[in-house]
Protein backbone atom coordinates (compact mmCIF):
# COMPACT_ATOMS: atom_id res chain seq x y z
CA UNK A 1 0.00 0.00 0.00
CA UNK A 2 1.11 4.02 -1.02
CA UNK A 3 1.66 5.15 2.75
CA UNK A 4 2.03 8.35 0.69
CA UNK A 5 -1.60 8.57 0.33
CA UNK A 6 -2.18 9.06 4.09
CA UNK A 7 -0.09 12.25 4.25
CA UNK A 8 -2.22 15.14 4.70
CA UNK A 9 -2.97 17.38 1.17
CA UNK A 10 -2.57 21.41 0.79
CA UNK A 11 -5.51 22.66 -0.20
CA UNK A 12 -6.48 25.30 -3.23
CA UNK A 13 -8.94 27.91 -2.16
CA UNK A 14 -11.42 28.74 -4.36
CA UNK A 15 -14.35 31.04 -4.27
CA UNK A 16 -14.50 30.76 -0.02
CA UNK A 17 -13.87 26.90 -0.28
CA UNK A 18 -10.83 24.73 0.68
CA UNK A 19 -10.91 21.98 -2.27
CA UNK A 20 -8.20 19.01 -2.91
CA UNK A 21 -6.69 19.72 -6.11
CA UNK A 22 -7.42 17.44 -9.35
CA UNK A 23 -3.86 17.28 -10.55
CA UNK A 24 -1.45 14.10 -11.02
CA UNK A 25 1.30 16.16 -10.02
CA UNK A 26 2.74 16.20 -6.78
CA UNK A 27 5.66 17.41 -4.39
CA UNK A 28 6.15 16.50 -1.12
CA UNK A 29 6.74 19.53 1.64
CA UNK A 30 9.62 17.75 3.63
CA UNK A 31 10.54 19.38 7.75
CA UNK A 32 14.37 20.50 6.27
CA UNK A 33 15.93 19.59 10.17
CA UNK A 34 14.40 15.83 9.35
CA UNK A 35 13.25 15.18 6.14
CA UNK A 36 10.54 14.04 7.42
CA UNK A 37 7.43 14.51 4.70
CA UNK A 38 4.75 17.14 6.52
CA UNK A 39 2.43 16.93 3.87
CA UNK A 40 1.87 16.91 -0.51
CA UNK A 41 1.23 20.08 -2.43
CA UNK A 42 -0.41 19.95 -5.56
CA UNK A 43 0.78 21.61 -8.74
CA UNK A 44 -2.33 23.12 -10.15
CA UNK A 45 -3.81 22.65 -13.36
CA UNK A 46 -4.56 25.68 -15.51
CA UNK A 47 -8.57 24.93 -15.23
CA UNK A 48 -8.17 25.29 -11.10
CA UNK A 49 -6.00 28.88 -12.03
CA UNK A 50 -8.48 29.28 -14.61
CA UNK A 51 -11.47 28.71 -11.75
CA UNK A 52 -9.79 30.55 -9.08
CA UNK A 53 -9.14 33.66 -11.32
CA UNK A 54 -13.15 33.90 -12.26
CA UNK A 55 -13.92 33.50 -8.52
CA UNK A 56 -11.64 36.47 -7.86
CA UNK A 57 -12.99 38.46 -11.02
CA UNK A 58 -16.69 37.98 -9.82
CA UNK A 59 -15.99 38.57 -6.13
CA UNK A 60 -14.69 42.13 -7.27
CA UNK A 61 -17.62 43.25 -8.78
CA UNK A 62 -19.08 43.74 -5.16
CA UNK A 63 -15.87 43.85 -3.06
CA UNK A 64 -15.05 47.02 -4.82
CA UNK A 65 -17.75 48.40 -3.76
CA UNK A 66 -17.44 47.55 -0.15
CA UNK A 67 -17.48 50.76 2.13
CA UNK A 68 -13.63 51.07 3.26
CA UNK A 69 -15.02 50.88 6.99
CA UNK A 70 -15.78 47.49 6.40
CA UNK A 71 -12.71 46.49 4.69
CA UNK A 72 -10.53 48.30 7.39
CA UNK A 73 -12.89 46.31 10.26
CA UNK A 74 -11.89 42.63 8.46
CA UNK A 75 -8.52 43.85 8.72
CA UNK A 76 -8.77 44.96 12.38
CA UNK A 77 -10.44 41.03 13.33
CA UNK A 78 -7.40 39.72 11.28
CA UNK A 79 -4.57 41.12 13.26
CA UNK A 80 -5.89 39.88 16.23
CA UNK A 81 -6.28 36.45 14.97
CA UNK A 82 -3.00 36.33 14.12
CA UNK A 83 -1.93 37.39 17.50
CA UNK A 84 -3.82 35.09 19.16
CA UNK A 85 -2.08 31.97 16.99
CA UNK A 86 1.20 33.40 16.90
CA UNK A 87 2.86 30.31 18.51
CA UNK A 88 0.60 27.53 16.68
CA UNK A 89 1.72 29.63 13.05
CA UNK A 90 5.38 29.92 14.36
CA UNK A 91 5.20 26.26 15.18
CA UNK A 92 4.16 25.19 11.79
CA UNK A 93 6.54 27.70 9.69
CA UNK A 94 9.53 26.30 11.92
CA UNK A 95 8.29 22.95 10.93
CA UNK A 96 8.44 23.52 7.45
CA UNK A 97 11.00 26.40 6.85
CA UNK A 98 13.54 25.46 9.62
CA UNK A 99 14.12 28.84 11.11
CA UNK A 100 14.06 28.76 14.93
CA UNK A 101 10.87 29.39 16.47
CA UNK A 102 11.70 32.96 17.99
CA UNK A 103 12.61 33.44 14.31
CA UNK A 104 9.37 32.17 12.92
CA UNK A 105 7.50 34.48 15.41
CA UNK A 106 9.62 37.54 13.95
CA UNK A 107 8.56 36.34 10.30
CA UNK A 108 5.27 36.51 11.04
CA UNK A 109 5.02 39.43 13.30
CA UNK A 110 6.66 41.79 10.83
CA UNK A 111 3.44 40.54 8.17
CA UNK A 112 1.66 41.06 11.08
CA UNK A 113 2.58 45.18 10.97
CA UNK A 114 1.78 44.97 7.45
CA UNK A 115 -1.88 43.83 8.66
CA UNK A 116 -2.13 46.57 10.79
CA UNK A 117 -1.39 48.74 8.59
CA UNK A 118 -3.73 47.82 6.16
CA UNK A 119 -6.55 48.25 8.75
CA UNK A 120 -5.88 52.17 8.63
CA UNK A 121 -6.52 51.74 4.67
CA UNK A 122 -9.32 54.73 5.20
CA UNK A 123 -6.27 57.19 5.92
CA UNK A 124 -4.20 55.78 2.74
CA UNK A 125 -6.54 55.26 0.15
CA UNK A 126 -7.11 58.97 0.58
CA UNK A 127 -7.46 61.15 -3.37
CA UNK A 128 -6.88 64.96 -3.83
CA UNK A 129 -8.70 67.83 -4.51
CA UNK A 130 -8.03 71.32 -5.97
CA UNK A 131 -11.14 73.86 -5.91
CA UNK A 132 -11.70 76.60 -8.55
CA UNK A 133 -8.70 75.19 -11.53
CA UNK A 134 -10.82 77.19 -13.48
CA UNK A 135 -14.42 78.91 -13.30
CA UNK A 136 -16.94 76.73 -11.03
CA UNK A 137 -14.46 73.95 -11.96
CA UNK A 138 -12.72 71.56 -9.44
CA UNK A 139 -10.56 68.40 -10.12
CA UNK A 140 -10.13 65.47 -8.00
CA UNK A 141 -8.93 62.53 -8.29
CA UNK A 142 -9.87 58.66 -6.99
CA UNK A 143 -7.77 55.84 -6.34
CA UNK A 144 -9.83 52.88 -7.66
CA UNK A 145 -8.76 49.14 -7.47
CA UNK A 146 -7.40 47.39 -10.25
CA UNK A 147 -9.37 44.36 -9.81
CA UNK A 148 -7.80 40.91 -10.14
CA UNK A 149 -4.58 40.89 -8.44
CA UNK A 150 -1.83 37.93 -7.79
CA UNK A 151 1.16 37.19 -6.01
CA UNK A 152 4.25 34.55 -5.93
CA UNK A 153 5.82 34.48 -2.88
CA UNK A 154 9.21 32.38 -2.30
CA UNK A 155 10.29 30.28 0.65
CA UNK A 156 12.11 32.16 3.01
CA UNK A 157 9.83 34.14 4.28
CA UNK A 158 6.04 32.18 3.97
CA UNK A 159 4.41 34.47 6.42
CA UNK A 160 5.39 37.84 6.41
CA UNK A 161 5.73 37.82 2.41
CA UNK A 162 1.93 36.32 1.92
CA UNK A 163 1.19 39.23 4.86
CA UNK A 164 2.84 41.83 2.22
CA UNK A 165 0.91 41.39 -0.66
CA UNK A 166 -2.78 40.35 0.03
CA UNK A 167 -3.63 42.86 3.13
CA UNK A 168 -3.12 45.49 0.95
CA UNK A 169 -4.22 44.59 -2.47
CA UNK A 170 -7.53 43.59 -0.78
CA UNK A 171 -7.69 46.56 1.56
CA UNK A 172 -7.98 49.15 -1.83
CA UNK A 173 -10.83 46.85 -2.91
CA UNK A 174 -8.89 44.62 -5.14
CA UNK A 175 -9.21 40.78 -5.32
CA UNK A 176 -6.50 38.30 -4.90
CA UNK A 177 -4.93 34.99 -6.13
CA UNK A 178 -1.45 33.56 -4.23
CA UNK A 179 0.38 31.60 -5.29
CA UNK A 180 2.79 30.48 -2.35
CA UNK A 181 6.18 28.50 -2.58
CA UNK A 182 5.64 25.24 -2.69
CA UNK A 183 8.45 24.52 -1.20
CA UNK A 184 6.74 25.49 2.54
CA UNK A 185 2.89 26.30 1.87
CA UNK A 186 1.38 25.24 5.02
CA UNK A 187 1.82 28.14 7.38
CA UNK A 188 0.65 30.32 4.39
CA UNK A 189 -3.04 28.55 4.28
CA UNK A 190 -2.58 28.65 8.27
CA UNK A 191 -2.91 32.72 7.76
CA UNK A 192 -5.28 32.18 4.78
CA UNK A 193 -7.67 30.43 6.54
CA UNK A 194 -7.57 33.26 9.66
CA UNK A 195 -8.18 35.79 7.08
CA UNK A 196 -11.36 34.23 5.98
CA UNK A 197 -12.56 34.02 9.46
CA UNK A 198 -11.41 37.53 10.18
CA UNK A 199 -14.34 38.15 7.26
CA UNK A 200 -12.99 37.82 3.82
CA UNK A 201 -15.76 36.64 2.00
CA UNK A 202 -15.45 33.73 -1.18
CA UNK A 203 -13.88 34.89 -4.03
CA UNK A 204 -12.25 37.70 -2.62
CA UNK A 205 -8.75 35.75 -1.76
CA UNK A 206 -8.21 32.83 -3.83
CA UNK A 207 -4.63 30.33 -3.18
CA UNK A 208 -3.46 28.28 -6.25
CA UNK A 209 -0.23 26.09 -5.95
CA UNK A 210 2.38 25.34 -8.22
CA UNK A 211 5.90 26.13 -9.63
CA UNK A 212 6.78 27.37 -13.31
CA UNK A 213 3.64 26.24 -14.95
CA UNK A 214 1.58 28.07 -13.26
CA UNK A 215 3.20 31.13 -12.42
CA UNK A 216 3.42 31.74 -16.13
CA UNK A 217 -0.27 30.91 -16.15
CA UNK A 218 -0.49 33.92 -13.93
CA UNK A 219 2.00 36.29 -16.21
CA UNK A 220 -0.80 35.23 -19.39
CA UNK A 221 -4.10 35.93 -17.47
CA UNK A 222 -6.28 37.94 -19.09
CA UNK A 223 -7.85 38.43 -16.01
CA UNK A 224 -6.00 39.73 -13.90
CA UNK A 225 -4.21 42.98 -13.72
CA UNK A 226 -1.19 43.42 -11.22
CA UNK A 227 1.40 40.82 -10.32
CA UNK A 228 3.66 41.03 -6.68
CA UNK A 229 6.24 38.94 -7.20
CA UNK A 230 9.34 37.96 -4.66
CA UNK A 231 12.00 35.70 -4.84
CA UNK A 232 15.42 34.96 -7.08
CA UNK A 233 16.62 37.66 -9.69
CA UNK A 234 16.49 34.88 -12.36
CA UNK A 235 12.65 34.06 -11.62
CA UNK A 236 11.67 37.69 -10.92
CA UNK A 237 12.88 38.86 -14.19
CA UNK A 238 10.77 36.21 -16.33
CA UNK A 239 8.02 37.13 -14.17
CA UNK A 240 8.14 40.94 -14.55
CA UNK A 241 9.10 40.52 -18.57
CA UNK A 242 6.09 38.24 -19.33
CA UNK A 243 3.88 40.31 -16.69
CA UNK A 244 4.47 43.32 -18.63
CA UNK A 245 4.52 42.19 -21.94
CA UNK A 246 1.09 40.99 -21.18
CA UNK A 247 0.38 44.53 -20.26
CA UNK A 248 0.03 43.71 -16.11
CA UNK A 249 1.91 46.35 -13.52
CA UNK A 250 4.50 43.95 -12.14
CA UNK A 251 6.57 44.44 -8.84
CA UNK A 252 9.69 42.08 -8.87
CA UNK A 253 11.36 41.86 -5.50
CA UNK A 254 14.71 40.11 -6.23
CA UNK A 255 18.02 38.35 -5.08
CA UNK A 256 20.65 40.36 -2.90
CA UNK A 257 23.95 40.65 -1.89
CA UNK A 258 24.14 42.70 0.60
CA UNK A 259 27.14 45.04 1.59
CA UNK A 260 28.00 46.24 5.15
CA UNK A 261 30.84 48.82 5.90
CA UNK A 262 32.81 48.32 9.32
CA UNK A 263 34.68 51.83 9.99
CA UNK A 264 37.70 51.44 12.42
CA UNK A 265 35.86 53.78 15.21
CA UNK A 266 33.00 51.29 15.12
CA UNK A 267 31.31 50.34 18.64
CA UNK A 268 33.36 46.57 18.03
CA UNK A 269 31.15 44.61 20.31
CA UNK A 270 28.00 46.05 18.93
CA UNK A 271 29.15 45.79 15.37
CA UNK A 272 30.44 42.37 15.06
CA UNK A 273 27.81 40.71 17.39
CA UNK A 274 24.77 42.71 14.47
CA UNK A 275 26.90 40.77 11.89
CA UNK A 276 26.87 37.83 12.99
CA UNK A 277 23.42 38.13 13.72
CA UNK A 278 22.20 39.28 10.56
CA UNK A 279 24.89 36.84 8.67
CA UNK A 280 24.19 33.94 9.97
CA UNK A 281 20.35 34.15 11.72
CA UNK A 282 17.74 32.18 9.45
CA UNK A 283 20.85 30.52 7.72
CA UNK A 284 21.57 33.28 5.70
CA UNK A 285 18.14 32.45 4.10
CA UNK A 286 17.31 36.24 4.55
CA UNK A 287 16.55 38.92 1.32
CA UNK A 288 18.51 41.42 3.75
CA UNK A 289 21.21 39.19 5.22
CA UNK A 290 24.71 40.96 5.22
CA UNK A 291 26.85 38.56 3.50
CA UNK A 292 30.00 40.73 2.25
CA UNK A 293 31.25 42.91 5.02
CA UNK A 294 34.05 45.69 3.94
CA UNK A 295 36.61 46.24 6.79
CA UNK A 296 37.81 49.50 6.52
CA UNK A 297 41.40 49.95 8.18
CA UNK A 298 42.15 48.69 11.53
CA UNK A 299 38.78 46.60 11.68
CA UNK A 300 40.21 44.24 9.40
CA UNK A 301 41.98 43.72 12.76
CA UNK A 302 38.59 42.18 14.00
CA UNK A 303 38.52 39.30 12.18
CA UNK A 304 40.11 36.85 14.82
CA UNK A 305 36.97 38.34 17.05
CA UNK A 306 34.19 37.82 14.70
CA UNK A 307 35.30 34.37 13.98
CA UNK A 308 35.28 33.36 17.74
CA UNK A 309 31.33 34.86 18.10
CA UNK A 310 30.66 32.67 14.91
CA UNK A 311 32.03 29.62 16.43
CA UNK A 312 29.81 30.11 19.89
CA UNK A 313 26.56 30.26 17.59
CA UNK A 314 24.64 27.29 18.53
CA UNK A 315 23.50 24.87 15.09
CA UNK A 316 19.86 22.54 15.39
CA UNK A 317 16.70 22.22 15.00
CA UNK A 318 14.86 25.44 15.34
CA UNK A 319 12.60 23.69 17.90
CA UNK A 320 15.29 23.31 19.95
CA UNK A 321 16.34 25.83 22.60
CA UNK A 322 19.11 28.20 22.44
CA UNK A 323 19.13 27.48 18.68
CA UNK A 324 20.87 30.39 16.84
CA UNK A 325 20.68 28.94 13.44
CA UNK A 326 18.47 26.43 11.58
CA UNK A 327 18.71 23.99 8.76
CA UNK A 328 18.91 25.57 5.28
CA UNK A 329 15.65 24.66 3.29
CA UNK A 330 16.73 21.52 1.27
CA UNK A 331 18.92 18.93 -0.03
CA UNK A 332 19.75 20.76 -3.34
CA UNK A 333 20.23 24.06 -1.34
CA UNK A 334 22.46 22.47 1.32
CA UNK A 335 24.52 21.07 -1.31
CA UNK A 336 24.53 24.10 -3.49
CA UNK A 337 25.89 26.12 -0.57
CA UNK A 338 28.45 23.61 0.46
CA UNK A 339 29.34 23.92 -3.38
CA UNK A 340 29.84 27.35 -3.11
CA UNK A 341 32.13 27.22 -0.11
CA UNK A 342 34.89 24.97 -1.60
CA UNK A 343 34.74 26.89 -4.50
CA UNK A 344 36.05 30.16 -1.98
CA UNK A 345 38.57 27.66 -1.76
CA UNK A 346 39.38 26.37 -5.04
CA UNK A 347 39.51 30.51 -6.15
CA UNK A 348 41.95 31.26 -3.40
CA UNK A 349 39.90 32.67 -0.38
CA UNK A 350 40.81 32.68 2.91
CA UNK A 351 38.57 29.82 4.89
CA UNK A 352 38.81 31.54 8.75
CA UNK A 353 35.57 29.16 9.80
CA UNK A 354 33.95 26.22 7.84
CA UNK A 355 30.59 25.36 8.64
CA UNK A 356 30.38 22.13 6.59
CA UNK A 357 29.32 19.48 9.03
CA UNK A 358 29.05 21.49 12.29
CA UNK A 359 28.21 19.60 15.22
CA UNK A 360 24.52 20.27 16.28
CA UNK A 361 23.36 21.50 19.65
CA UNK A 362 20.03 19.76 18.59
CA UNK A 363 18.96 17.67 16.05
CA UNK A 364 19.89 14.94 13.35
CA UNK A 365 22.66 14.80 11.08
CA UNK A 366 20.05 13.72 8.69
CA UNK A 367 18.92 17.70 8.41
CA UNK A 368 20.53 20.45 6.18
CA UNK A 369 22.54 21.78 8.17
CA UNK A 370 25.54 24.35 7.46
CA UNK A 371 27.00 26.14 10.37
CA UNK A 372 28.44 29.75 10.70
CA UNK A 373 30.91 30.09 7.54
CA UNK A 374 33.88 33.11 7.11
CA UNK A 375 35.99 33.79 4.71
CA UNK A 376 38.49 36.94 4.02
CA UNK A 377 40.16 37.85 1.32
CA UNK A 378 37.23 37.89 -1.18
CA UNK A 379 37.77 39.22 -4.50
CA UNK A 380 35.31 40.51 -7.13
CA UNK A 381 35.51 37.27 -9.77
CA UNK A 382 35.42 34.83 -6.88
CA UNK A 383 32.06 33.08 -7.40
CA UNK A 384 31.02 33.66 -3.65
CA UNK A 385 31.43 36.82 -4.00
CA UNK A 386 29.38 37.00 -7.57
CA UNK A 387 26.52 34.92 -6.70
CA UNK A 388 23.87 35.19 -3.83
CA UNK A 389 24.59 32.33 -1.63
CA UNK A 390 21.80 32.36 0.36
CA UNK A 391 23.64 30.13 3.02
CA UNK A 392 25.40 31.09 6.57
CA UNK A 393 28.32 32.25 4.66
CA UNK A 394 29.53 35.86 5.33
CA UNK A 395 32.86 36.84 2.91
CA UNK A 396 35.06 39.81 4.21
CA UNK A 397 36.70 42.41 1.90
CA UNK A 398 39.47 45.15 2.87
CA UNK A 399 39.39 48.54 2.02
CA UNK A 400 41.80 51.64 3.15
CA UNK A 401 39.39 54.34 3.44
CA UNK A 402 35.32 54.80 3.08
CA UNK A 403 35.48 55.96 -0.08
CA UNK A 404 37.05 53.37 -1.63
CA UNK A 405 34.61 50.92 0.50
CA UNK A 406 31.50 52.78 -0.71
CA UNK A 407 33.06 52.43 -4.54
CA UNK A 408 32.77 48.94 -3.96
CA UNK A 409 29.41 48.57 -2.98
CA UNK A 410 28.21 50.83 -5.72
CA UNK A 411 30.38 48.80 -8.01
CA UNK A 412 28.10 45.82 -7.43
CA UNK A 413 24.99 45.24 -9.31
CA UNK A 414 22.50 44.60 -6.46
CA UNK A 415 20.48 47.29 -4.22
CA UNK A 416 18.61 45.90 -1.92
CA UNK A 417 19.95 46.64 1.49
CA UNK A 418 23.21 48.22 2.80
CA UNK A 419 24.78 48.83 6.38
CA UNK A 420 27.26 51.01 8.28
CA UNK A 421 28.91 50.74 11.60
CA UNK A 422 30.20 53.68 12.63
CA UNK A 423 30.16 56.44 15.63
CA UNK A 424 30.88 59.16 13.16
CA UNK A 425 27.93 61.06 12.16
CA UNK A 426 30.20 62.61 9.22
CA UNK A 427 30.58 59.04 8.31
CA UNK A 428 27.42 57.99 8.40
CA UNK A 429 25.82 61.06 6.56
CA UNK A 430 28.36 60.73 3.64
CA UNK A 431 27.73 57.05 3.37
CA UNK A 432 23.57 57.46 3.12
CA UNK A 433 23.95 60.56 0.85
CA UNK A 434 26.83 58.65 -1.82
CA UNK A 435 25.56 54.53 -1.11
CA UNK A 436 23.46 53.70 -4.09
CA UNK A 437 21.32 50.96 -2.50
CA UNK A 438 17.79 51.48 -1.63
CA UNK A 439 17.87 50.11 2.01
CA UNK A 440 20.03 51.79 4.54
CA UNK A 441 21.09 50.92 7.69
CA UNK A 442 23.05 52.84 9.95
CA UNK A 443 24.28 50.87 12.88
CA UNK A 444 21.25 48.90 12.33
CA UNK A 445 22.18 45.48 10.15
CA UNK A 446 18.87 44.47 8.85
CA UNK A 447 16.79 48.09 7.50
CA UNK A 448 13.66 46.31 6.47
CA UNK A 449 11.12 49.17 7.32
CA UNK A 450 8.17 49.35 8.82
CA UNK A 451 4.84 49.97 7.06
CA UNK A 452 4.75 53.24 8.13
CA UNK A 453 7.52 53.44 4.76
CA UNK A 454 7.50 50.95 1.66
CA UNK A 455 10.18 48.60 0.90
CA UNK A 456 12.37 50.19 -1.49
CA UNK A 457 15.02 47.53 -2.52
CA UNK A 458 16.80 49.23 -5.75
CA UNK A 459 18.81 48.46 -8.98
CA UNK A 460 19.35 44.66 -9.53
CA UNK A 461 17.22 43.06 -6.80
CA UNK A 462 14.05 44.99 -8.04
CA UNK A 463 11.88 45.86 -11.29
CA UNK A 464 9.08 47.90 -11.36
CA UNK A 465 8.72 51.44 -10.00
CA UNK A 466 7.34 50.48 -6.78
CA UNK A 467 7.66 48.76 -3.44
CA UNK A 468 5.18 46.11 -1.28
CA UNK A 469 3.66 47.75 1.38
CA UNK A 470 3.41 51.60 2.60
CA UNK A 471 2.50 54.30 0.50
CA UNK A 472 4.11 53.39 -2.44
CA UNK A 473 1.85 50.03 -2.41
CA UNK A 474 -1.30 51.95 -2.53
CA UNK A 475 -0.53 53.46 -5.76
CA UNK A 476 0.26 49.78 -7.16
CA UNK A 477 -2.86 48.08 -6.02
CA UNK A 478 -4.80 51.27 -7.96
CA UNK A 479 -5.52 53.67 -10.69
CA UNK A 480 -5.64 57.35 -10.27
CA UNK A 481 -8.84 58.53 -12.20
CA UNK A 482 -8.62 61.99 -12.56
CA UNK A 483 -12.28 64.25 -12.46
CA UNK A 484 -12.39 67.48 -13.72
CA UNK A 485 -15.90 68.67 -12.72
CA UNK A 486 -18.22 72.06 -13.44
CA UNK A 487 -21.23 72.83 -11.63
CA UNK A 488 -23.46 75.81 -12.49
CA UNK A 489 -24.10 78.45 -10.02
CA UNK A 490 -26.89 79.18 -12.40
CA UNK A 491 -27.95 76.30 -14.68
CA UNK A 492 -29.21 79.05 -17.03
CA UNK A 493 -25.80 80.37 -17.56
CA UNK A 494 -24.44 80.32 -21.34
CA UNK A 495 -21.04 80.35 -21.63
CA UNK A 496 -21.18 80.07 -25.53
CA UNK A 497 -18.90 77.52 -27.39
CA UNK A 498 -15.68 76.55 -26.23
CA UNK A 499 -13.11 75.74 -29.08
CA UNK A 500 -9.81 75.64 -27.19
CA UNK A 501 -8.04 73.53 -24.55
CA UNK A 502 -8.47 76.04 -22.35
CA UNK A 503 -11.37 75.90 -19.22
CA UNK A 504 -12.40 78.85 -18.68
P1 LIG B 1 12.49 31.43 -6.37
O1 LIG B 1 12.69 32.52 -7.35
O2 LIG B 1 13.08 30.10 -6.66
O3 LIG B 1 10.91 31.17 -6.16
C1 LIG B 1 10.02 32.24 -6.00
C2 LIG B 1 8.67 31.84 -6.58
O4 LIG B 1 8.81 31.62 -7.98
C3 LIG B 1 8.11 30.56 -5.98
O5 LIG B 1 6.73 30.72 -5.74
C4 LIG B 1 8.38 29.52 -7.05
O6 LIG B 1 7.39 28.52 -7.10
C5 LIG B 1 8.38 30.31 -8.33
N1 LIG B 1 9.33 29.77 -9.33
C6 LIG B 1 10.49 29.09 -9.09
N2 LIG B 1 11.11 28.80 -10.25
C7 LIG B 1 10.35 29.30 -11.23
C8 LIG B 1 10.47 29.33 -12.65
N3 LIG B 1 11.50 28.76 -13.28
N4 LIG B 1 9.51 29.94 -13.38
C9 LIG B 1 8.44 30.53 -12.77
N5 LIG B 1 8.28 30.51 -11.41
C10 LIG B 1 9.21 29.92 -10.66
O7 LIG B 1 12.98 32.00 -4.95
P2 LIG B 1 13.12 31.21 -3.58
O8 LIG B 1 14.29 30.29 -3.67
O9 LIG B 1 11.83 30.68 -3.13
O10 LIG B 1 13.49 32.43 -2.59
C11 LIG B 1 14.80 32.90 -2.41
C12 LIG B 1 15.11 34.10 -3.28
O11 LIG B 1 14.16 35.13 -3.03
C13 LIG B 1 16.46 34.73 -2.98
O12 LIG B 1 17.07 35.09 -4.19
C14 LIG B 1 16.12 35.96 -2.15
O13 LIG B 1 17.08 37.00 -2.20
C15 LIG B 1 14.84 36.36 -2.78
N6 LIG B 1 14.06 37.20 -1.90
C16 LIG B 1 14.01 38.54 -2.16
C17 LIG B 1 13.32 39.38 -1.32
C18 LIG B 1 13.26 40.86 -1.57
O14 LIG B 1 12.44 41.53 -0.97
N7 LIG B 1 14.09 41.40 -2.45
C19 LIG B 1 12.67 38.87 -0.18
C20 LIG B 1 12.74 37.48 0.04
C21 LIG B 1 13.44 36.66 -0.82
Amino acid sequence: MDTRTKTATVKLLINGQFIESKTSDWRDVVNPATQEVLARVPMATQDELDAAVASAKEAFKTWRKTAIGVRARIFLKYQQLIRENMKELAAILTAEQGKTLADAEGDVFRGLEVVEHAASVGNLQLGELANNVAGGVDTYTLLQPLGVCAGITPFNFPAMIPLWMFPMAIATGNTFVLKPSEQDPMVTMRLVELALEAGIPPGVLNVVHGGPQIVNGICDHPDIKAISFVGSTHVGTHVYNRATLNGKRAQCMMGAKNHCIVMPDAHKEQALNALAGSSFGAAGQRCMALSVAVLVGDAQKWIPELVEKAKGMAVGEGTGSGIDVGPLISCAAKDRVEGLIASGVEQGAKLELDGRQPSLKVGSNDGNFVGPTIFSGVKPGMKIYDQEIFGPVLTLVGADTLDQAIEIINGNPNGNGTAIFTQSGAAARKFQEDIDVGQVGINVPIPVPVPLFSFTGSRGSKLGDLGPYGKQVIMFYTQTKTITARWFDDAATNTGINTTISLR
